[in-house]
């Protein structure tokens, strides 16, 4: 499972802490903006030297990224139906691992957040894999601490055509791709199936005919 825009809605915890970290600071209403264009994609510790600049923020880049890993996490849940449905694939024979491609503090603070860590067997993150999606070695080290090589019984659901659907295809899984009712518009690729949301997705797996258990 992917985690960012899969498991969480990472793009609606972005907008919401870029517009509380703008009344705090007491920055121009346009900063908000600023921030979540700047944060929208992906969110690293050097994004902070560009915006203490362009913002006029007093502190150093690594205190506003720890403002942002601590108000970020704060922002993001995982939707009870999800959990819900994790522990359901679990009970059903299924070893459920997260791969996300991120930094090792914001991702971890994320997943602990909102919860998913008692929900899942194993998490890779790309920082500390020293691979990203939609390299074949973030799928394989994702895996193997799932207990698994990757092979054509294991399947990835995530929302990005290109590092979800296209690099699990890649490694030799089979894929979901998480469509939020948007249709499939990368040539080139094609997921095995289409779910509107994660939940759909993990019904999509449990009825499956060969369900581990
Ligand atoms: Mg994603």
């Amino acid at each position: 499972m992917d985690l960012d825009d899969t498991l969480i809605n990472r793009r609606d915890a972005v907008t919401a802490w870029a517009a509380d970290f703008s009344v705090d600071r007491h920055l121009a209403p346009a900063a908000a903006q600023a921030l979540t264009d700047s944060l929208r994609d992906r969110a690293l510790p050097e994004t902070f030297e560009a915006l203490r600049t362009t913002l006029g923020l007093a502190e150093s880049a690594a205190e506003l990224w720890e403002a942002y890993v601590v108000g970020l996490a704060a922002k993001v849940t995982c939707d009870s139906e999800i959990l819900v449905r994790l522990d359901l694939l679990r009970a059903a024979g299924w070893t459920v691992g997260v791969l996300t491609n991120g930094a090792t503090d914001i991702q971890r603070a994320k997943l602990t957040a909102a919860g998913i860590l008692d929900h899942v067997d194993a998490v890779c993150i790309s920082e500390e894999a020293g691979a990203r999606k939609p390299d074949p070695k973030a799928f394989r080290t994702a895996a193997s601490r799932c207990g698994f090589e990757p092979h054509t019984a294991a399947w990835m659901v995530g929302d990005n055509p290109v590092t979800d659907i296209g690099g699990a295809s890649a490694a030799g899984l089979r894929t979901v791709w998480v469509s939020a009712g948007a249709a499939w518009a990368t040539p080139g690729l094609t997921p095995d199936h289409i779910a509107p949301t994660v939940a759909d997705a993990a019904d999509f797996l449990l009825g499956l005919p060969e369900n581990p258990r």
